[in-house]
């Protein structure tokens, strides 16, 4: 028998969406077709955007977004270290340097006050980071962006569904990226995209997505060519998306509702039998902030804080696939490189010593669940 092993993402894939694959490979565009059109259309319909742009992965909507605010040489971008790396990474591609705020350590999200401290005349964007899917507290780092006009660039790979005072993730900020990694809310295998309310954003992240190229006739230089005529006019990239992967966008979109209402309830089945366990703290959720629960996370507390390793590795080997979201991003060696200093954000630190990234996943059985909590406590407890 095969042992068990719950990971901590999983994605779910059903007749339906292997259909919707199959009828693309079938017809005649398996790239650059009606799908695209489709899938942006309906995604922005959903997060209630204006424009939807399908790109190749969430790491190149971070890209284009940093891209599109016109990031460069000597402007900062303040953003946490306690995401993926491609959150800072895009800055770098484009130039810019990025800055590191403090979380805050009840939402575990970027703390305003903390972006407040690191604002200097160089700084031209933030990239709040919705960790786990809960909201960062976007009222306060809108009013910090329109202070000192800046660009938001939400970066909502964990928070597809996620909605903040009754606007849904992805409606709010200047541009809102989102992940179709298999982990994710919704998959496409690889896959991202960017959401925005403005034409001119939007028309600057289709030119990047296609090499900077255009056949719009109103954006041509020479208006003499025949049909054949197109022009480069920035250095884009390829960073397109296939229609193979937005049919099966489109298809997984149907059930993302579905999703997150699993992923909520599992996360309060782990919340109600959490709450009392000593040296355990669960994630605690802000008024208001609805989190779309990419992850469950919790942190280790007191006595038991130093023995996380130990914990973790029994974990392993009672089948939980458990992680740890996020190791502080400069502590890498390519940030130290780069001259970043372990000590500049200490809680973001304090909190990466106790942290564990417990299996949460839609198809999770009743049985997976209450083996989590069984295990997790017998660890834990002993
Ligand atoms: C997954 C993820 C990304 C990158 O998305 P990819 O589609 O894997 O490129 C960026 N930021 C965060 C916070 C993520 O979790």
């Amino acid at each position: 028998m095969k042992e068990k092993f719950i990971p901590y993402g999983r994605q779910d894939i059903d007749e339906e969406d292997i259909k919707a694959v199959v009828d693309v490979l079938r017809s005649d565009y398996l790239t650059t077709g009606p799908k695209i059109d489709e899938f942006e259309k309906k995604f922005a319909e959903y997060v209630g955007a204006k424009y939807a742009v399908a790109i190749s992965n969430g790491t190149a909507a971070l890209h284009g977004a940093c891209y599109a605010a016109g990031i460069g040489k000597g402007d900062e971008v303040i953003t946490t270290p306690i995401t993926f790396a491609a959150s800072s990474n895009a800055v770098l591609y484009c130039g810019g340097t990025p800055v590191f705020a403090d979380i805050d350590p009840k939402t575990y999200n970027i703390d305003p006050q903390e972006i407040r401290k690191k604002i200097t005349a160089n700084t031209k964007a933030i990239i709040p980071v919705h960790y786990t899917g809960q909201p960062c507290d976007m009222d306060e780092i809108i009013k910090i962006a329109k202070e000192y006009n800046l660009i938001i660039i939400e970066d909502a790979a964990h928070g597809l569904g996620a909605d903040y005072k009754g606007r849904k993730i992805g409606s709010i900020g200047d541009m809102t990226t989102f992940s179709f990694h298999p982990v994710k809310h919704i998959t496409t295998g690889e896959g991202g995209m960017i959401t925005t309310n403005d034409e001119e954003l939007y028309n600057k992240l289709i030119l990047f997505r296609t090499h900077g190229i255009t056949r719009d006739k109103i954006m041509l230089h020479n208006q003499e060519e025949g049909p054949w005529y197109y022009e480069q006019l920035v250095l884009g990239y390829n960073y397109r998306m296939t229609d193979i992967q937005c049919s099966l966008g489109i298809s997984q979109l149907k059930k993302l509702d579905g999703y997150v209402m699993k992923r909520r309830e599992i996360a309060e089945r782990y919340n109600k039998a959490f709450e009392n366990i000593e040296g355990m703290i669960i994630p605690n959720q802000a008024e208001g902030h609805h989190s779309s629960w990419h992850l469950y996370v919790i942190q280790l507390d007191g006595k038991i804080k130093s023995a996380r390793k130990e914990i973790f590795n029994q974990l392993r080997t009672a089948g939980l696939g458990v992680n740890v979201h996020y190791i502080p991003v400069y502590y890498f060696p390519y940030y130290q490189g780069l001259g970043y200093t372990k000590g500049q954000c200490p809680k973001a630190e304090e909190f990466y010593e106790g942290i564990i990234t417990l299996p949460l996943f839609p198809t999770m059985t009743d049985e997976d669940i209450e083996y989590v909590i069984e295990k997790v406590i017998k660890v834990v407890k002993s």
